[in-house]
C-alpha cells in the first residue's frame, strides 16, 4: 500500500529481531504497515536454523511470529536478498523507516595455522547443515575420526556436543535433517573435548543462567544414555579449560587435521574479568575433527549503512542508526552476536519504541508520500526475483509437516531453495 500520512516502515530480516519488532510496531501504533524483507524463503531465521533439534519447545516464538506475520498490516516478502536484489537506499526511497535486523550470518575466523585443514568446520556451518540451511546442506562434514575438539564453550558449543553425542533414538524424534541424521548414525566420534581459554568460572554459558544448566545436565544424561547400550558403550565428554588453540595439525600426507596444539592459560584476576594468559606450556591433542565455536559474526549490508568492523554491529544508539535519520537496527546486528531469543525480544521492544518516538516527535516526514512494497515489487520483477508470501511459505510448511509424518519426526525440512519456490508457487 501507498501512504501519505501513516508510517510504512520495512524491515530487512524475518529472524526473531525483526519479528519481534514488527510485533511491537503493530501492536503499538494502529495504522502502522510492516513490511518484511527476508533472504530466505521461509522465515524465523535461527529459531529455524539455529536452535537445536531437541530443544522443540523453544520453537514454539513461531507461533506468536506467525500471528505477527498474519496481522492485516503486515506482509513478508521471502527470498529477497537486501543488498544484492534491493538496496537499502532504494527501501528508504520506498519506506518512512527501515529497521536491519539481519543478525550475523559469518562465524569468528580462528586466525590460527590449519584452519582451513579438511575435518576443521565452523559451528555455523556444522550447525546449519544438520539444522537444513540451504547452502549447508553438502558440508558432509567428516566424522570418521574417534575424537572431536570443539573450540569455544558457548550454548552454541554445548549444542554442538550433545548433536555429536545424543542416541539416535532422541534425535530421529526431531527436526534434524535425514542426510544429517544418516551422518550421525555412521559417526565414529565417541570422544567430545570442549575447549575454553579460561576456567569454569568465566565459561561463555556460565552455569547461573537457567538455560545453559540445562544445557549442561542434557549433555550430561544424553552422554550417559549413549554408554547405556553397547554400541555406543564409550561415548564420553569433557571440558578442557585454559587452554587456547595455537595451531591445528595435518596428517602426514598434509590433507587432513590429525590433532590440534593447545596453548596452556593461567589466569590474571578473578571473576568474570580475569584474563588468560599463557603460561609458555602447550599441549597436543590427537584428533580428526576441529569445530570452532568461538562465536558468530556480522558483516556490512552494504556500502551506505555505518558498519563498526572491530565490534562488527552498526552503531547504533538504542536502535537508532548513527547519522542516519529513518534507519535502525534490531536484534543480534545491534548488539552482536550474543544472548537468547528473550535478550532479542527486549532489544526489538526498545528499537520499536525508539522508532515510535521518532514518529511521535514528527521526525519521520510522514507527510512525505511514500510507496512501500508497490515500488520494491515493481523492482524485484524488473530484476527477475520471485518473492515469496507468507501464504506460500505455509504451504512449504505444511509439505515439510507431511514428510515429516511418515517418518514419525515433527517435519522434514526442504534443503533447496528451488524446491521450496516450486512447491511455494504451486
Ligand atoms: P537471526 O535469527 O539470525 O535472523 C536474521 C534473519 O535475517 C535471518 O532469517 C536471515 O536469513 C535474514 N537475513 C540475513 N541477511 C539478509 C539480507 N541481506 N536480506 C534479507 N534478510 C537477511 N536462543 C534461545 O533462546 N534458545 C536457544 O536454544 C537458542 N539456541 C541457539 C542455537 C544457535 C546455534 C544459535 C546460533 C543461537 C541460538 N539462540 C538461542 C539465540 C537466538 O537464536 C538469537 O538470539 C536470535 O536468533 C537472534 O535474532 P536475530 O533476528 O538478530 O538474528
Amino acid at each position: 500500500s501507498t501512504s501519505g500520512s501513516y508510517p510504512l516502515v520495512c524491515i530487512v530480516g524475518g529472524g526473531p529481531a525483526g519479528f519481534y519488532t514488527a510485533q511491537h510496531l503493530l501492536k503499538s501504533h494502529p495504522d502502522i504497515h510492516v513490511d518484511i524483507y527476508e533472504r530466505l524463503p521461509i522465515p524465523f531465521g535461527l529459531v529455524r536454523f539455529g536452535v537445536a533439534p531437541d530443544h522443540p519447545e523453544v520453537k514454539n516464538v513461531i507461533n506468536t511470529f506467525t500471528q505477527t506475520a498474519q496481522h492485516k498490516h503486515c506482509c513478508f516478502f521471502g527470498n529477497v536478498n537486501i543488498g544484492r536484489d534491493v538496496s537499502v537506499k532504494e527501501l528508504q526511497e520506498a519506506y518512512h523507516a527501515v529497521v536491519l535486523s539481519y543478525g550475523a550470518e559469518a562465524n569468528r575466523r580462528l586466525g590460527i595455522p590449519g584452519e582451513d585443514l579438511l575435518g576443521v568446520y565452523s559451528a555455523k556451518d556444522f550447525v546449519g547443515w544438520y539444522n537444513g540451511v540451504p547452502c549447508n546442506k553438502d558440508l558432509q562434514p567428516d566424522l570418521s575420526s574417534d575424537t572431536a575438539v570443539i573450540l569455544g564453550q558457548g550454548n552454541v558449543a554445548l549444542d554442538v556436543a550433545r548433536m555429536l553425542l545424543s542416541p539416535l533414538d532422541i534425535l530421529k524424534k526431531t527436526d534434524v535433517t535425514q542426510p544429517s541424521l544418516e551422518a550421525l548414525a555412521a559417526s565414529h566420534v565417541h570422544k567430545v573435548l570442549i575447549v575454553g581459554r579460561r576456567g569454569p568460572l568465566q565459561m561463555a554459558c556460565t552455569i547461573k543462567l537457567p538455560r545453559p544448566r540445562k544445557r549442561l545436565t542434557e549433555l550430561l544424561l544424553k552422554a550417559a544414555q549413549g554408554s547405556a547400550g553397547s554400541a555406543q558403550a564409550t561415548r564420553q565428554w569433557g571440558f578442557r579449560f585454559l587452554r587456547s588453540p595455537v595451531e591445528i595439525r595435518p596428517s602426514s600426507d598434509v590433507t587432513r587435521t590429525a590433532g590440534i596444539r593447545l596453548a596452556v592459560n593461567r589466569l590474571e584476576g578473578s571473576g568474570e574479568n580475569a584474563q588468560a594468559v599463557p603460561t609458555g606450556e602447550v599441549e597436543d591433542l590427537q584428533c580428526g575433527l576441529v569445530i570452532n565455536s568461538i562465536g558468530y559474526r556480522s558483516l556490512p549490508i552494504d556500502a551506505t549503512v555505518p558498519f563498526d568492523p572491530h565490534k562488527a554491529v552498526i552503531p547504533n544508539t538504542v536502535g537508532r542508526v548513527e547519522q542516519v535519520a529513518g534507519l535502525y537496527c534490531s536484534g543480534w546486528v545491534k548488539r552482536g552476536p550474543t544472548g537468547v531469543i528473550a535478550t532479542t525480544m527486549n532489544d526489538s521492544f526498545d528499537t520499536a519504541r525508539a522508532l515510535l518516538q521518532d514518529i511521535e516527535a514528527g521526525l519521520l516526514k510522514l507527510s512525505t508520500k511514500k510507496l512501500g512494497s508497490k515500488a520494491i515489487v515493481t523492482l524485484l520483477e524488473k530484476r527477475g526475483v520471485n518473492s515469496v508470501s507468507f501464504l506460500e511459505w505455509e504451504k512449504i510448511n505444511a509439505e515439510e509437516v507431511k514428510r515429516g509424518g511418515r517418518a514419525g519426526k515433527p517435519r522434514e525440512k526442504l534443503l533447496d531453495v528451488e524446491e521450496m519456490i516450486k512447491i511455494a508457487k504451486t
